[in-house]
């Protein structure tokens, strides 16, 4: 039988003299918590990463962006300790699709499950519009008492709606105003909501600040009674949270207004009450180009002075990009193969596509370092040319701002499974380029193909190197070892001038200078120092069969690879005539399959792909490629 195991939300419910005995004083500083703080301890409850201290539960979902994500780690953690950054709106700066709305997301819920727990639990004035704190009921003439007493400060004061009840329904003792445990829920709008701007005109400040109950107002006949007021405004409603602002640029500036007294005062003014406490954090987010528009406007400047900005790009590295899609593709249902190097071949021309093409612009001296080098430099390759200077020079502010999303990418690799029984490099390439196309993206046409020109040989290279590898196989050695043996052989021969015996004939016959130089010249052994080289080559080993110590091609470095080179050579024929005939021998027939094995065995290549691979490198051959 299938066991149903929800724990029960603990609730809980009881005067304030109840709370305030049997909970509040148990613990006085965790009841007592901003929300910033709350928010903070929330993230690290359910665990960090040792190395890097980033909560699990960001640095499971969000890869590319440690250092955007230990910023704002930085700065609610300041905000926690009450410095003064708590009264800004943080601004997450950045392209679409970057992982700053993921963070969000990942923020709210982690509120709600903190919420769930003990470590978590938060209570609140039963039925107050804003969940507030039942702290507020402490009046100002108790509260420096109450501090000494508890060693906790109070901060705000009793919401309008809960001030009414309170002289109303209670007679002014607080001791009797009921409270109640509270779990945050952004689908019942407690503590937790998100303000979308919508339609220019059509926005409304009672969106944020709530708007006349015109049922209870027939009912009090007094519109500034607080029961005629739907305190069911965003800013309310996220009241010990979180308030999530999306694109912030569109909002109008009377929207903004209050938003700047929250962020400043830490209360929302609504006319008729005065002032109202509220504690959120508030985090609003916006792109770069939209941003510098908006912050341009003389309307606007107040805004970046209430701001504490972050600004999230791209993510930059090669690993972390393909780490991203996996993560993404994770939850497809599809059976599709895809074949390797794919998502290597999406992400580079995706992070291709997120470099400045300008490398000099905003840089005081021009960069010599192409696109490529950039792009591996990013993913921490520096291919023993590199160094960090290197790569700080190289480095752009502007790399990261704008170029293709990983949403983009990944729905470009979709579409292709959706399509295809195995996705290649080109397939998705070619679903990348028209979805581009589709969107009517920035990124235009030539651009694409361009990245695509440039970061191809990439793939070239790996899937040749790969097919060579599995046609070669374990003859390889045997193979180099047969050249090793004619090359030492005929070495020696050439140093003393003496004759060698041609193995098919068994006559003694001239050494064979050209197939020496041959193999010399493939590592830049000039004819001059063929000589030298030979005979210290000859030395090495004469010494090693004195002491009978085992030696092969790989005696020398220089031989090692000048050999190496000569039999894929060699093997480049016997493939090329292998994968591009059309009518295969019996041996060229079971070397494909053979090769095919190795791939599928060696590389996550399925049949199909392995096929395509074999063919995609004769292809490569035919052409010079
Ligand atoms: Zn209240
Ligand atoms: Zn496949």
């Amino acid at each position: 039988m299938f066991k149903i195991n929800v724990k029960p939300k603990k609730h809980w419910t009881g005067t304030f003299r109840e709370w305030l005995d049997d909970i509040f004083s148990e613990n006085p500083e965790k009841y007592s918590r901003s929300a910033h703080k709350y928010l903070y301890d929330a993230l690290y409850y359910f665990g960090a990463d040792n190395e890097k201290n980033i909560p699990n539960k960001i640095y499971s979902e969000i890869f590319g962006v440690d250092e955007q994500v230990k910023e704002f780690l930085n700065i609610l953690k300041a905000a926690s300790e009450g410095h003064d950054v708590r009264r800004r709106i943080l601004l997450f700066v950045g392209p679409v699709g970057t992982a700053k709305s993921t963070l969000v997301y990942i923020l709210k819920r982690v509120l709600e499950e903190y919420s769930l727990t003990e470590d978590g639990a938060l209570y609140a004035i039963k039925d107050c519009p804003l969940h507030e704190t039942p702290l507020h009921l402490i009046p100002n003439e108790l509260r420096k008492e109450f501090t000494d007493y508890f060693g906790v400060e109070i901060e705000g004061n009793l919401c309008p709606v809960c001030q009414y009840r309170l002289e109303n329904d209670y007679e002014n003792d607080i001791e009797k105003v009921p409270v109640e445990r509270i779990f945050l829920s952004e689908q019942k709008r407690i503590g937790i909501a998100t303000f979308v701007p919508g339609d220019y005109n059509s926005q409304d400040v009672s969106v944020l600040l709530g708007s006349e109950n015109l049922k209870t107002v027939t009912e009090t006949g007094d519109f500034a009674h607080p029961l005629s007021w739907n305190f069911n405004g965003s800013i309310f409603t996220s009241n010990r949270g979180l308030h999530e602002f999306v694109e912030i640029h569109k909002a109008k500036p009377d929207l903004l207004y209050p938003l700047l007294v929250v962020a400043q005062e830490r209360e929302a003014k609504v006319d008729r009450f005065g002032m109202i406490s509220v504690d959120e954090v508030l985090i609003a987010h916006t792109n770069y180009s939209e941003y510098q528009k908006f912050v341009a406007k003389k309307e606007n400047e107040a805004f970046k002075d209430r701001t504490r900005e972050i600004e999230w790009k791209y993510n930059l590295s090669l690993n972390s990009e393909v780490e991203i899609y996996k993560k993404m593709l994770k939850t497809s249902k599809s059976k599709t193969h895809i074949a390797p190097w794919t998502l290597e071949m999406i992400a580079g021309i995706s992070i291709l596509s997120r470099l400045e093409e300008d490398r000099s612009k905003g840089k005081d001296k021009a960069s010599n370092y192409s696109l490529l080098d950039v792009l591996k430099m990013y993913n921490g390759d520096f291919s023993g040319k590199f160094t960090e200077k290197d790569f700080e020079e190289a480095k752009n502010d502007f790399d990261g701002r704008s170029g293709i999303s990983p949403r983009i990418a990944v729905d470009a690799i979709s579409f292709a499974m959706s399509k295809h029984e195995c996705v290649s490099p080109y397939d998705a390439v070619s679903e990348l380029v028209d979805l581009l196309g589709k969107m009517n993206s920035e990124i235009k046409k030539e651009k694409i193909e361009k990245l695509i020109e440039l970061y191809q040989p990439e793939y070239h290279k790996w899937v040749k190197s790969v097919v060579f590898e599995a046609f070669i196989g374990s003859t390889f050695r045997k193979e180099a070892n047969a050249y090793f043996d004619k090359y030492v052989e005929h070495a020696f021969a050439s140093l003393n001038n003496e004759k060698v015996k041609d193995p098919f004939t068994g006559k003694y016959v001239d050494f064979d200078e050209r197939f020496l130089r041959a193999i010399e010249e493939v590592v830049g052994i000039k004819q001059e120092q063929a000589r030298d080289f030979r005979t210290k080559l000859l030395l090495k080993i004469s010494i090693l069969q004195k002491e009978n110590k085992p030696f092969d091609y790989s005696i020398n470095p220089k031989i090692k690879e000048a050999i190496e080179k000569k039999v894929m050579e060699d093997k480049a024929n016997f493939i090329r005539g292998t994968i591009t005939s059309y009518v295969k021998s019996e041996e060229q027939t079971k070397a494909t399959k053979d090769a095919i094995d190795y791939l599928v065995n060696n590389y996550n290549f399925c049949e199909k792909c392995a096929q395509d691979a074999i063919n995609f490198v004769a292809y490569l051959l035919d052409h010079n490629l």
